[in-house]
């Protein structure tokens, strides 16, 4: 059963906002090495809807679906395996490699100096594109860019760019949906279609790596924080993270890379034996059980001691600092006593804390807190030694937490347990928050 208070499809004491205008408010700059949000912006619905993403909803795949192996799938030693297969020698899948990211080919014909019957060979077994670019939208001031890929078996999924004076940041979406079902997350309305293979992911960052270089920027990071669960489509994830890495391609070093996870406990463990020296950030949100466990239900899987202790191997084992998400919610998860539960419980750990004003979602009825209230709240936490940041998002007073432009897009949201919660009125959500 879920939580009582967990009204995910009322609009009840909510206006519709208007549906045309892209807003963007002042970005406040993120710190070096912090994770960074993406759910930045909406889009302007006013825009056109691709006649064919009518159709995309009504067909989501298993989890487990198999999809076309692509360029992008195949790490470089693969590739030079896959090449050698074909009767040539491994050199010309290093020069592929190149081609594919170094050069950003698009396609094997600009291949020159591959030969024309291995071009072919690849071309039909393994294509370069597996993401069709439905519609790309960006900030006024073109900060943020945000792109809506249509997958081969017509899936959609969005990827967000944003451009910071010192670096270029993707956002990386890893699932079509998420089956994890945070209480204000626009992604998790929608259920699990189904994972993104590795390529799908390497997709997302090629386009990104694009989209800064038209812009005369390079990329220098990657967040795991867009659409799905990367600790649930962990092998995928981390073939994804394993090719951007590599040296000989895209490069994105391991500490420029962030994944993002809701607090699957084994898979915190398994990331901690990786070799990639990864930054970890766990969506807390709340810190006690009863909280935790209706904004976000797996919590009743891996309650908040069972996270801790994961984190706490992960620390002890990297040596690296983790990043605590906060998502804070007026009413829910911001009052004075609960700032003093979480300075409680994070005390004493190597990490830090983003408070992310929450990006409110229409159809749902959590809502961001005013700014006293939010610089409130960080400030308990500053007193009591825990490095805390206020990341607002770039923009203020919009609806774009991740998956909500796929969702409207789409025609959603597509309520898929909304039948199973009741919808209590505001002072029940406070009270129980309280509690
Ligand atoms: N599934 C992973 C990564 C994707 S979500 C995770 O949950 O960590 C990335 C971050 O966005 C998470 O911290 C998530 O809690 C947060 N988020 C989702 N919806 C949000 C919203 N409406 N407002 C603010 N943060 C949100
Ligand atoms: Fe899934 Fe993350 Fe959204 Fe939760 S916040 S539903 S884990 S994408």
């Amino acid at each position: 059963m879920l939580g009582p208070f967990l009204p995910r499809y009322s609009t009840a004491g909510r206006t519709p906002r208007s549906p045309a205008i892209l807003r963007h408010g002042h970005a406040q700059p993120a710190e070096a090495g912090e994770p960074e949000r993406c759910y930045a912006f909406r889009m302007d619905m006013s825009l056109p809807t691709p006649a064919s993403l009518s159709t995309a909803q009504a067909r989501p795949v298993s989890a487990r679906g198999s999809r076309p192996c692509g360029l992008y799938d195949l790490s470089l030693s693969e590739l030079e395996a896959r090449v050698v297969e074909l009767g040539v020698p491994a050199y010309r899948g290093r020069q592929i490699w190149t081609w594919t990211y170094r050069q950003l080919a698009a396609d094997y014909s600009v291949m020159t100096n591959i030969p024309a019957t291995l071009r072919d060979a690849l071309a039909t077994e393994a294509p370069v594109q597996l993401l069709d670019p439905v519609r790309t939208v960006a900030t006024d001031d073109a900060e943020t860019i945000k792109t809506l890929y249509r997958t081969a078996d017509d899936q959609v999924l969005e990827t967000v760019l944003m451009l910071y004076p010192n670096r270029a940041t993707v956002c990386v979406s890893c699932q079509v949906g998420c089956a994890v079902g945070c209480a204000f997350c626009a992604t998790g309305l929608m259920g699990l279609a189904r994972n993104l293979g590795a390529g799908e992911m390497v997709a997302q960052v090629v386009g990104a790596v694009r989209e800064a270089r038209l812009r005369g920027r390079e990329l220098t990071n990657i967040v795991m924080m867009g659409m799905g669960e990367p600790l649930q489509n962990y092998a995928a994830t981390m073939k994804f993270i394993s090719i951007v890495h590599d040296p000989t391609g895209l490069d994105i070093g391991a500490r420029r890379i962030t994944v993002s996870t809701s607090g699957i406990v084994p898979k915190i463990d398994a990331l901690a034996e990786e070799p990639l020296q990864l930054n970890l950030a766990v969506s807390l949100h709340a810190p006690t059980d009863d909280l935790r466990s209706q904004l976000v239900p797996i919590n009743r899987r891996y309650p908040i001691a069972t996270l801790m202790a994961s984190v706490d191997r992960y620390i002890a084992k990297t040596g690296r600092r983790v990043s605590f998400e906060y998502a804070l919610m007026r009413g829910i998860n911001d009052g004075e006593e609960i700032a003093h539960q979480l300075t409680a419980l994070l005390r004493g750990r190597l990490c830090h804390v983003n408070i992310i004003p929450l990006n409110p979602v229409d159809v749902l009825p959590y809502e961001r807190p005013d700014p006293d209230g939010i610089e409130r709240f960080a400030s308990i936490l500053r007193c009591a030694g825990i490095p805390t940041t206020v990341r607002y998002s770039r923009g203020l007073d919009i609806d774009a937490a991740c998956g909500q432009l796929r969702a409207k897009e789409l025609g959603l949201p597509a309520p898929t347990r909304a039948s199973q919660r009741k919808v209590p009125g505001r002072r029940q959500q406070l009270d129980t928050a309280a509690t």
